[in-house]
């Protein structure tokens, strides 16, 4: 099998494969899916002594964790503090808390187990693109610099000033927050897994689950693995694998695209600091270079016959339209992949069976979260209660009339386009 077509497989650092798992083995803890979510998880439970086995069906960071844009964002993708407290009460104190520093866990991480993945801490920025989302940034501001976060409100002058970017209100910057190569990140945690004690196997995707006494079984195409307790972390890839919790979020798929490299008069008027950008539209418009001097950029897009051919097409005139580089260089990449979306977008853990459970902090907006969300899944891995985390669980209800809504998101986006160019001061969303 090989790896996806992107940008990151490309660039990232070549990893040795992991052999697929041949014959019957016993652990501790069985971790599926060797995405960001898995991969942490089953660092911090080796670290922590726990035995534990992980299994991809692919290669490592085949599925979102290697097709994302590599921003690393400390929050929620749209659910700020006090709204979090609405929903969950006491609760969400932990989950807050637990946001707010996922980024500095992610950089922590690169720097303790010096993964080789292109990452700079340089800050993640929102701009507004209508008044009414610029007074949200001075909520957002109000909010995370409240929990001691290093937020700033910025200026329109400020945020041109800083990005060089034309037509935006203003917005803010969590400095805590930056930029990695994710497949470069994700190849390391799983070295620093296997450093760890923990073992993992690609190519090798779990058939069937089982229970088998006190423990679960585990079918692969090449063994078994009996384990005591079970952590999927399958995310929107989850396929069959357990009935019915493909239908419990939203499959998103999004599409990512980058240029050849900029000449350096373009270059340097463009993030001469190394942000990532995001703006506030519901047509979300972000920007970001590679290490290589490539511009970045994605979107969701209407998914219809011929979309993997038209959709990077489109994302280039944005970008170019957007940031005024009618010079922009041709794509070099162009790929997509699956996100997870939450009803309530908010990371969850979901109890399966006895000792089974499967965590969810994707929402578009995970690199940190699924990172930090591992670290969680492992104190339950090493015995502590699910009440103990900082992730709420709740139960696996699947959404109603799913195979329609999941396409919500594609009908509305006409009309997010016509609202976002409504409120814009800006043309050509
Ligand atoms: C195009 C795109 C752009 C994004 N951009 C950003 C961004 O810039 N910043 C950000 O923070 N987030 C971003 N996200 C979201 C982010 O990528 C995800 O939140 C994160 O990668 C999810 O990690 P995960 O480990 O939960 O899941 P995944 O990385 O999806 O991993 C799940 C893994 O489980 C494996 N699997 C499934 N079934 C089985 C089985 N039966 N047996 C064994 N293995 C199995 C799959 O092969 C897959 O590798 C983006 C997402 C997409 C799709």
């Amino acid at each position: 099998m090989t790896d996806p077509a992107t940008l990151w497989h490309a660039t990232a650092a070549p990893m040795e494969p992991f052999t697929a798992l041949n014959g019957v083995t016993e652990t501790e803890v069985l971790v599926i899916g060797g995405g960001f979510a898995g991969l942490s998880t089953a660092l911090h439970a080796a670290q922590a002594g726990t035995p534990t086995v992980l299994v991809e069906a692919h290669r490592i960071a085949f599925g979102a964790s290697g097709r994302n844009a590599g921003f690393v964002v400390p929050n929620f993708a749209k659910v700020d503090p006090d709204a979090a407290r609405a929903l969950l009460g006491s609760r969400a104190e932990a989950l807050i808390g637990m946001a707010a520093t996922s980024a500095d866990l992610v950089f922590d991480l690169i720097r303790r187990h010096a993964i080789a993945c292109d990452a700079d801490q340089a800050g993640w920025i929102q701009p507004a693109h209508s008044a009414a989302s610029l007074a949200k940034a001075h909520d957002r501001v109000r909010q995370w610099s409240a929990l001691g976060r290093p937020v700033e409100f910025l200026s329109a002058e400020s945020f041109t000033r800083m990005t060089g970017a034309p037509g935006w209100l203003g917005g803010w910057i969590d400095r805590s927050g930056g930029v990695l190569n994710p497949v470069g990140y994700a190849r390391g945690l799983a070295r620093a897994a296997a450093q760890a004690g923990a073992v993992l196997h690609e190519e090798t995707p779990v058939l069937k689950l089982q229970r088998a006494g006190q423990n679960w079984r585990a079918t692969t195409p090449g063994g078994q693995i009996l384990a005591r307790r079970v952590i999927l972390a399958t995310n929107a890839y989850v396929g069959g694998l357990w009935p019915g919790l493909a239908r419990t979020f939203f499959p998103l798929r999004v599409f990512q695209v980058a240029t050849e490299p900029l000449p350096a008069n373009l270059r340097e008027r463009l993030l001469p600091g190394g942000q990532c950008v995001s703006d506030t539209r519901r047509n979300l418009f972000t920007f970001r270079f590679d290490a290589q001097n490539r511009l970045i950029s994605g979107g969701m897009h209407i998914v219809s016959a011929g979309a993997e051919r038209r959709v990077p097409h489109a994302i280039h005139q944005r970008m170019a339209r957007m940031l005024d580089l009618p010079d922009l260089p041709p794509l070099a990449y162009a790929w997509s992949g699956l996100a997870s979306v939450m009803p309530d977008f908010l990371p969850r853990v979901v109890e399966l069976g006895p000792n089974l459970i499967a965590g969810f902090a994707c929402n578009g907006r995970g690199i940190a979260l699924t990172t930090a969300m591992g670290r969680e899944l492992a104190r339950w891995a090493a015995g502590d209660p699910l009440s103990a985390l900082a992730i709420p669980t709740r139960e696996a209800k699947e959404i109603p009339f799913h195979a329609l809504s999941r396409l919500a998101p594609n009908a509305l986006l006409p009309l997010s386009i016509l609202r976002d160019h409504r409120e814009s001061q800006r043309r050509g969303i």
